[in-house]
């Protein structure tokens, strides 16, 4: 495993955060798409709280062809908790320009609609975690109106649709739990009282961090079971066979869709982020005037 220092990260503009959805592949080997590159693999760089969850760099034959960097399981590493992971990820995101990310996972389903094999590419969250301190500065106000980018859910709709195999949902709300466990039977009954329609791990803190590094983030999540209480109760069977044969043609078209992603930045997301006012230099302003801020 090498270790490389943080000048030498690389800018790459996409990154692909991968989750339970694709776990089994080795992505994107494994997919043997005609012109995609493996440029390096194992990069696992020094962050100001360790060292960073280990990524792997790739080419897609676009004109001109994009870098994508990506990681496995939400960055997750041993041992680390899973915000923290995520901190150290975003904090590679930062140095490498990331502009664009995509994530995926499997989730449950709250809303009785759902079944599993859905795809959902939700619109917005509602954070059940316990995640709070978590950020890289405190330089911004993030803004988590529109957390979700509409171009990059607009592509991952479109690509997800134009598949045979799964329904696509492109509209619902994802509840955001600690984990590691599942949730009980009367906490999904009060998730579908709040609206939710699917349930996971790993939306936040990753929204928080994408805003304040300046990036879109969409993810799109392959329901691999029932919530407790809903329609039936799920089975294992059932989510390890998505887990083992629903990968390849889920990574297919995140792989589509990485290839199809608009790069530029009209949708509105960056703006969302402001600086803070929360500065020591602000203290006794209020009373002169305001005028020069
Ligand atoms: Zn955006």
């Amino acid at each position: 495993m090498g270790m490389k220092q943080p000048t030498e990260i690389p800018q790459v503009p996409i990154a692909l955060i991968g989750g339970s959805g694709t776990f089994s592949l080795r992505l994107p080997e494994d997919l043997e798409l005609p012109g995609v590159e493996v440029l390096e693999d194992d990069l696992v760089y020094a962050t100001p709280w360790g060292p960073s969850p280990s990524l792997k760099l790739f080419s897609l034959p676009t004109n001109p062809p994009r870098q994508i960097v990506t990681v496995k399981m939400h960055g997750r590493l041993p041992g680390v908790s899973w915000g923290e992971a995520s901190r150290r990820l975003f904090w590679v995101f930062r140095q490498a320009g990331v502009k664009k990310i995509v994530a995926e996972g499997g989730v449950g389903s709250i809303n009785p609609l759902l079944d599993p094999l859905d795809i959902v590419v939700p619109t917005d969250y509602i954070d059940f975690s316990q995640r709070r301190d978590l950020a890289l500065t405190e330089d911004y106000l993030c803004i988590m109106r529109q957390p979700i980018c509409p171009s990059l859910h607009h592509t991952l709709v479109r690509v997800a649709a134009s598949q045979p195999l799964n329904r696509v949902f492109g509209r619902g709300t994802y509840l955001v739990t600690e984990g590691r466990h599942f949730e009980s039977e009367a906490e999904i009954r009060a998730f579908r009282q709040w609206g939710a329609d699917i349930v996971g791990q790993t939306l936040c803190p990753e929204v928080y961090l994408a805003r304040e590094i300046g990036a879109c983030y969409a993810g799109i999540y392959l329901v691999v079971n029932y919530a407790e209480g809903t329609v039936k109760p799920w089975e294992h069977k059932v989510l390890k066979d998505i887990f083992f044969k629903g990968a390849e043609p889920f990574a297919r078209l995140i792989m589509q869709a990485l290839m199809e992603i608009p790069l530029d930045s009209s949708c509105g997301c960056p703006e969302l982020r402001k600086d803070t006012l929360l500065r020591p230099e602000n203290i006794g302003r209020a009373r002169r005037g305001g005028n020069n801020y």
